[in-house]
């Protein structure tokens, strides 16, 4: 079988974790545990995901001309994901998750960096790629008008595109209308779609609802499917809703019926729950077996 082809078009940060037993007061200055750096960044989580599923992945955005740059772009080559098309932006830091774990609280500082730099300019640049994708799959962690720009770009090629709305943020019903398929999760859906006075939510016809442990719903003629997943035991939930769309955007990539396709994101999702971070968690194709 040839293998899906599928465009990332999105973040790519390095998450600095630093875990201390307390949170530092105003002005305090403690001694912390440990010190980690994790590659994430949704963009990057979703493009690992679908690579560990056997696609062929290029990943379009941008890193900062730093040594946590040249490590993410690392990580994407150990990962099988593409870097063609991936920049080096001068004089600015790659995104970065500054994420201070405690016992009784997690806080967390997102730096946009070399995100912000994504502008529509850059991805015309990769017309040829986008237009060769089966599907383009794209997160709200780079700039809005990037974002509409895309959407327009592909309605033109004539590539179906995968909206993963998150962080939430409203686009005007001519660009939601014009993605294939919306991955909100649950307090998204809420957020962006809320319910019409037809108990539907807005654009119910194009919606994937995540919901958790609950696994993922989708609407066929107006009525609610809700495609289960397996009970497991959890270890981090980090990264699940990255799992989903990644594996989902193989699995329609691969011309599997949406049903089919949801079940196969579920299975995905509820893998990568079970172990540690975000991208060392995503299963490979040998484990959804
Ligand atoms: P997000 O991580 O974006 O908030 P969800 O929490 O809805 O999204 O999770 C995304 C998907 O991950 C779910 O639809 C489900 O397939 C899977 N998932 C999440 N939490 C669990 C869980 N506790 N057990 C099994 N699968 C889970």
């Amino acid at each position: 079988m040839k293998k899906p082809r599928i465009t990332v078009i999105g973040s790519i940060n390095m998450d600095l974790v630093t875990v201390a037993e307390n949170m530092p007061e105003q002005g305090e200055t403690i001694s912390g545990d440990s010190f980690k750096t994790l590659p994430g960044g949704k963009g990057a989580n979703q493009a690992v995901a679908a690579a560990r599923l056997g696609a062929e992945v290029h990943m379009i955005g941008k890193v900062g001309d730093d040594p946590f740059g040249r490590a993410l772009l690392e990580n994407f080559k150990t990962q099988g994901v593409n870097t063609d098309p991936i920049e080096t932006e001068a004089g600015t830091s790659s995104g970065l998750a500054n994420i201070i774990v405690s016992n009784h609280d997690n806080r967390i500082i997102i730096i946009a960096g070399a995100n912000g730099e994504v502008n529509p300019d850059y991805v015309n640049g990769f017309k040829k790629q986008i237009g060769a994708s089966d599907y383009v799959l794209i997160q709200f962690e780079i700039p809005k008008r990037t974002i509409e720009h895309i959407l327009d770009l592909c309605e033109t090629l004539g590539v179906p595109v995968i909206i993963n709305p998150a962080p939430a943020m409203q686009l005007d019903d001519v660009h939601w209308e014009k993605a294939a398929y919306i991955t909100p999760n649950d307090n998204e859906a809420e957020k962006l779609f809320a319910y019409d006075t037809d108990g539907l939510p807005k654009f119910h016809e194009r919606l994937i609802i995540t919901n958790g442990a609950k696994g993922a719903s989708f609407f066929r003629e107006d009525r609610m499917i809700t495609v289960p997943t397996e009970k497991v035991e959890v270890t981090d939930t980090t990264g699940a809703g990255d799992t989903f769309n990644g594996a989902l955007a193989v699995a329609l990539a691969e011309g599997k019926a949406l049903e089919e396709a949801v079940a196969f994101a579920n299975k995905a999702a509820s893998l990568s729950v079970q172990k540690l971070g975000a991208q060392s968690g995503m299963p490979k194709r040998e484990e959804m077996e």
